[in-house]
């Protein structure tokens, strides 16, 4: 199984870390977890086409997460995908979807007939919404997924992935949380979100003490993410999602260490992790 990181970036603009995407490939599969920002470039830059991808998971529906949803479509038609889409995600993500298909229909159908193409089997999107706890295959790849804690986003999801006898735990966003340390247990490789303490400033009435506590208190800091590493006993911590998108690595590094007790993995994008 491979991972490559797409995008390891946050809501904020960063030509260095897009928006927050994940693919997983195995001989027989490609998944994608999310679509952030930027992932059909990060796609196109890998020779991957959106054309021969088998599925997407969206881990909870924040617009850094989804904002590329249409354009993943779009580009997929254009790669002459002559296949449905597959789209799993949580309670809401039928609606999303829906909307966001409508918003472009006119377009849409415009296109279609003007272009004349063979196919328009990328506009067929079969959706399932996640229950609590579940799991489901593609493939040879075997996908759990679990709830995590990102309140007050109501429904968000982590996931693990198992293909010969390996493991991958994708966190997604959260707090740290029992759930994810459980499902983690012993992942060959965890792929986690990190708010990196003290680099992010006030500013004065833009970025207020109170904006700053609550964005830091729905994800996971860096003084926790090398403790639910360390409890979910993963042998390799990978991060993504940086919350600011640059910071200072080397002191990233050892704070993380002190908890996990071995150096994490910094993500960037376009690093492939074979596992
Ligand atoms: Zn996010
Ligand atoms: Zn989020």
């Amino acid at each position: 199984m491979e991972l490559t990181l797409l995008g390891t970036g946050c809501p904020s603009v960063d030509h260095k870390r897009f928006g927050p995407s994940n693919l997983i490939s195995t001989d027989k599969a490609k998944v994608l977890v999310d679509c952030g920002s930027g992932i059909t470039q990060r796609l196109h830059k890998l020779n991957i086409s959106s054309a021969n991808i088998d599925a997407l998971l969206f881990t909870h529906l924040h617009s850094d997460h989804a904002v590329d949803f249409y354009q993943l479509i779009i580009s997929s038609w254009h790669s002459y995908r002559i296949k449905p889409w597959k789209i799993y995600g949580p309670r809401g993500t039928k609606k999303f979807v829906k909307k966001i298909m409508d918003a472009w229909a006119e377009e849409r159908k415009l296109r279609i007939s003007y272009e004349s193409r063979a196919s328009a089997k990328a506009f067929e999107i079969q959706v399932t919404e996640f229950k609590s706890i579940g799991s489901l295959k593609i493939k040879d790849l075997n996908i759990k997924y679990f709830e995590v804690d990102h309140k007050p986003v109501k429904y968000a999801y982590g996931f693990s992935f198992t293909n010969k006898n390996k493991k991958l735990t994708i966190s997604g966003d959260t707090r740290p949380c029992e759930n994810l340390m459980k499902y983690a247990q012993r992942s060959d490789v965890l792929l986690h979100e990190v708010f990196i303490e003290g680099e992010i400033l006030q500013i004065n009435k833009m970025r207020t003490k109170k904006t700053l506590h609550n964005v830091q208190s729905y994800h996971t800091t860096s003084t926790q993410v090398g403790k639910v590493a360390f409890i979910a006993r993963a042998k390799k911590l990978v991060l993504t999602h940086f919350v600011p998108t640059r910071f200072n690595k080397n002191n990233l590094k050892k704070v993380i260490k002190k908890d996990f007790g071995k150096n994490p993995v910094i993500g960037e994008d376009l690093m492939k992790i074979k596992i």
